[in-house]
């Protein structure tokens, strides 16, 4: 090629590896001394620094290197939000190995299935977690090592290595990153609410540009004056990608630990000034209602972001009007590393309406961020309009989205492309998503889709309600119908009548529940869902009424 050949760039542009490591350097070198907070299972704080977590996580990289852990060794985490957490990801991903979190709300099988699935050599974990691994070590073979995030002297007796054993007098210069970008950098698996968990391989150039969709300004908008408290366990599809986005901005960053009540968040939201915060909806129902009985102010907080499952509206009004916070309401996934849409800063046309058409938009689950496109596709494929009334599959594409699940042969894209998500939503003509239901939760009766999701919000802001939930029920005539579950709050009474009134007026008539049942307990899977699978098990036909 010529010097004055402009067809292709070559060597004239740096070759720069898209490398996670390379998020902890950057804090590290330019805002080393903002500090990463955690409280313990104890509840005592301690204080590291991004510079005191890029040392610990080198020397963790060359106790792995020496104890045989290569590029592409799975190393597993069994871990809460806290520093020695943040420094295990970066300690495997720097130096090539593959950091598979797992989720310690798993049930034992299906922990079991997925350590043995993804073949995990290596494990870290909590001390809180040693029964768990325990029984993980007696049913997975490919476990060869266990690390305790824990000093020598609380190892649990002649079991595994402690996380500062490990570390102690190990190297500082351990060479990180200069791998092909390509390198796979961590594993997440679906909570497999449909049949098995599946695994999705995430590569360093995915969790790169990932980090960079989410640190745009209508996403997460991290600056170096935000502190983050992440409540999102690193277990929950990464918690949503912050510790990334914390360390490229260079935020301070604090972890709760395993106090997730309401009172020990309040206690550090406002102990260290926390200025975002990240959780799904159920954790700021429990703060906001501790906030509102104990007659609490929140003085530091300026913005949540809140997912996982839609936002409730009181959630999102108390938030605005009571404690002037901007919710940021996102949809994601674990195959998408996790981030599609983000709501809450609105674009030129919505920001011109009032308060409350703007909270409508906040509701739904917003607009894609540069970085992700989607599409709603009819049943044979074809793209349906963006009228915020037909309703469609969902799918995403983009260069943080899965393809093809670890272990399996098969891409997952259609002739486009595109992943289909499993979601079922419509796009407005201001580009925003709303979810109506997952396709497997959908009900359909005569040929229609109710939305089992609108029926829920609305059952759930009946005053005596606590949860609601909407299953299909097999119908001899209709094919489906909706059945509506109810759990009440403490001490409520209430008929399925009152709740058939309450919804009167709201939904369509053919929306209308067949029945109402009360339950006591909700089944809630892994990350705080609801568990429809397992309700649907409990209610396989009408209940006799
Ligand atoms: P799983 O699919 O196993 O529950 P994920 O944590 O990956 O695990 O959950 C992704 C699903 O959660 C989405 O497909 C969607 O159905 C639901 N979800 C996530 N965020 C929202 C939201 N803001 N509103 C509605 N549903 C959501």
């Amino acid at each position: 090629m010529s010097v004055n050949d402009a067809s292709d760039v070559g060597d004239r542009m740096q070759h720069w590896a898209m490398t996670v490591d390379r998020f902890l350097v950057h804090a590290a070198r330019w805002h080393g001394g903002r500090e990463l907070v955690t409280r313990g299972a104890d509840g005592a704080i301690s204080r590291m620094t991004w510079q005191d977590v890029e040392r610990r996580a080198r020397q963790l990289s060359a106790a792995l290197l020496a104890g045989g852990v290569g590029q592409g060794t799975r190393v597993a985490t069994l871990s809460m939000n806290v520093s020695r957490h943040v420094e295990a990801w970066f300690g495997i991903m720097g130096m090539g190995a593959v950091c598979h979190t797992l989720n310690p709300r798993l049930f034992e099988e299906q922990l079991v299935y997925i350590v043995n699935h993804a073949g995990d050599r290596w494990l870290f974990a909590d001390l809180q977690f040693a029964p768990i691994v325990a029984r993980l070590r007696a049913q997975c073979p490919t476990l060869e090592q266990v690390v305790y995030l824990c000093d020598e002297a609380q190892r649990p007796g002649g079991e595994g290595i402690a996380f500062e054993t490990l570390i102690a007098g190990q190297r500082t210069d351990v060479r990180w990153g200069q791998f092909d970008e390509h390198t796979a950098a961590a594993l997440c698996y679906t909570s497999g609410t449909t049949g098995n968990p599946k695994g999705v391989l995430y590569s360093h150039r995915s969790q790169v540009l990932h980090t960079l969709i989410v640190s745009q300004y209508e996403v997460f908008a991290l600056s170096a004056r935000d502190t983050v408290m992440m409540i999102v366990p690193m277990f929950h599809a990464n918690a949503w990608g912050l510790p990334f986005a914390a360390a490229a901005a260079g935020a301070k960053l604090v972890l709760p630990g395993p106090k997730l009540d309401p009172a020990s968040l309040y206690e550090l939201l406002e102990q260290e000034q926390v200025t975002f915060s990240g959780g799904v909806p159920t954790v700021w129902q429990l703060l906001l209602a501790h906030l509102k009985a104990q007659r609490l102010r929140l003085s530091s907080l300026k913005r949540v972001l809140i997912g996982g499952s839609a936002c409730p509206e009181a959630v999102a009004r108390s938030f605005r009007d009571d404690h002037g916070v901007e919710v940021l309401h996102g949809w994601g996934m674990t195959e998408l590393s996790p981030i599609g849409t983000v709501s809450g800063r609105p674009n030129a046309a919505v920001a011109a309406l009032d308060a409350e058409a703007q909270l409508a938009y906040t509701l739904k689950q917003g607009r894609v961020p540069f970085g992700v496109d989607m599409k709603i596709s009819g049943e044979s494929g074809e793209r349906l309009p963006h009228d915020g009334a037909q309703q469609g599959l969902l799918k995403v594409a983009g260069p943080a989205v899965v393809a093809r699940y670890f272990g399996e042969d098969r891409d997952v894209l259609d002739a486009e492309g595109y992943f289909d998500t499993g979601d079922i939503g419509t796009i407005d003509a201001q580009g925003y998503l709303h979810i109506t239901d997952r396709s497997k939760d959908v009900i359909k009766s005569g040929g229609e889709w109710i939305s089992s999701v609108e029926i829920e919000n609305i059952a759930a802001s009946h005053p005596k309600a606590l949860m609601a939930a909407v299953i299909a029920v097999p119908h001899p005539k209709w094919r489906e119908r909706p059945l509506l579950v109810v759990k009440l709050k403490p001490g409520q009474d209430a008929t399925g009548d009152e709740f058939l009134a309450f919804l009167d007026g709201k939904i369509a008539k053919w929306w209308m529940p067949e029945q109402v049942v009360f339950v006591a307990e909700m089944p809630l899977g892994a990350t705080g869902k609801l568990d429809k699978k397992r309700l649907r098990t409990q209610f396989p036909a009408l209940p006799a009424s």
